[in-house]
């Protein structure tokens, strides 16, 4: 099957009792059994859900996998991986990664004798030279959030490989529709599908998709066993959003690449980061591994202080004011005090990461419109 009909169809049976084609939000806690231990795989609503199923079924399929494990939000997808480590186990990362990753690896796992460093993975020389053996696990966000820096996928999952080296890759930013590192040799790719797989702005969710069994088993385990399951609601949120993954993201990717030309071209405007410009320094690399080259645009300005970014940021009336991305609405927002504020200064700006950074999830409205709001908020810059 090809991508836009998985998206519609893989997972998804018809109601076995009634025939409904839309997958039923089973609303329950706990399954009858017809005698001790009889009963029809469902026991108890932490452990499966058949809406839950359905989902899992689904994702796994969009990233070319076998298995699919839900959780109540990206995070907690994230500390189930965690779980896998031991104490003096060694993470290595990169380094502007998303702020809540980066905050639970050092402030919550730390003290379990974990320890995480970042590096800029985007760079192949710092790759090669980092990765070695000694490292557990390899943690790869790319496009990097909201430098949108290039990792190259195929680079980084071969040198882990030859290590040993587990292989995590936060996929949200892209999507399945846009690029599956499972193809790269990833071994688990993570979704917040709070984001574009939801794609609504209505629900906060994770996934892991794995392709190997027994990691599978070992993720689920760990599922069951801490707990952090989605609702069944939740899970048919997103089954829905999902059916439109393509659609929405195709057309995101191509108002975002106006933008990105448009801002490009601004007196106002400093430097646009934005992975589709054959300037930018892995565009071949998101070339190669990507399908389009995503709806996330950050810029500066020229005035580049915070009090005129602010300015900008308070006089957008289309794009919201907002933490997140991936809805089919537009959002502007302000890394250094929102979605990256848990990162130390210093850390931020040997990124590039500055006070005036400005990054858009660009959503699916009129592109004319778009820009003609970015145009009125950059009058105040
Ligand atoms: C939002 C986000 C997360 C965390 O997901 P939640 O669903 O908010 O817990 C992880 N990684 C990236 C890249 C994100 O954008």
């Amino acid at each position: 099957m090809k991508f836009a009909t998985k998206v519609i169809h893989a997972g998804i049976e018809p109601d076995p009792s009634t025939g409904a084609i839309m997958t039923p939000i089973y609303q329950t806690s706990t399954y009858v059994q017809t005698a001790p231990g009889e009963h029809k795989g469902y026991e108890y609503a932490r452990t499966q859900n058949p809406t839950r199923t359905a989902l899992e079924t689904n994702l796994a399929a969009l990233e070319n996998g076998n298995h699919g494990i839900c959780f109540a939000s990206g995070l907690a997808a994230q500390d189930a991986v965690m779980k896998l480590l031991y104490p003096g186990d060694q993470i290595l990362s990169t380094n502007d990664l998303y702020g809540g990753s980066f905050r639970q690896m050092r402030r919550v796992y730390e003290k379990f004798g974990i320890q995480s460093n970042f590096v800029d993975l985007s760079d192949e020389s710092v790759a090669r030279e980092a990765i070695k053996p000694g490292i557990r696990l390899l943690w790869v966000e790319t496009p990097t959030n909201p430098m949108l820096n290039i990792i190259d996928l195929e680079l980084v999952c071969d040198l882990a490989k030859q290590h040993g080296i587990m292989v995590c890759v936060d996929n949200t930013f892209a999507s399945p529709y846009l690029q599956n590192p499972l193809d790269y040799g990833a071994d688990i790719v993570l979704h917040s599908a709070t984001k574009y797989i939801g794609g609504h702005s209505d629900v906060i969710h994770g996934a892991l998709i794995v392709k190997d069994k027994t990691l599978a088993d070992q993720l689920h385990f760990i599922q069951n066993a801490t707990g952090a399951v989605p609702g069944p609601m939740d899970c048919f949120l997103i089954l829905r959003g999902i059916k439109t993954l393509h659609v929405r993201v195709q057309r995101a990717c191509q108002n975002a690449a106006r933008i990105a030309h448009h801002l490009d071209a601004h007196p106002k405007v400093g430097v646009v980061f934005y992975p589709g410009f054959a300037s930018h320094r892995n565009h071949q690399v998101a070339k190669k591994q990507m399908r389009d080259f995503g709806a996330m645009v950050s810029f500066d300005l020229n005035s580049n202080t915070q009090e005129t970014a602010n300015k900008v940021l308070s006089n957008t009336r289309l794009f919201s004011l907002a933490e997140s991305l991936g809805g089919v609405e537009s959002l502007i927002g302000h890394p250094a005090s929102m979605t990256h504020a848990s990162i130390p200064r210093e850390e931020r700006l040997k990124t590039g990461l500055t006070d005036s950074l400005i990054r858009l999830s660009v959503g699916i409205e009129d592109v004319e419109d778009l820009i003609a709001d970015l145009d009125t908020a950059l009058t105040y810059a």
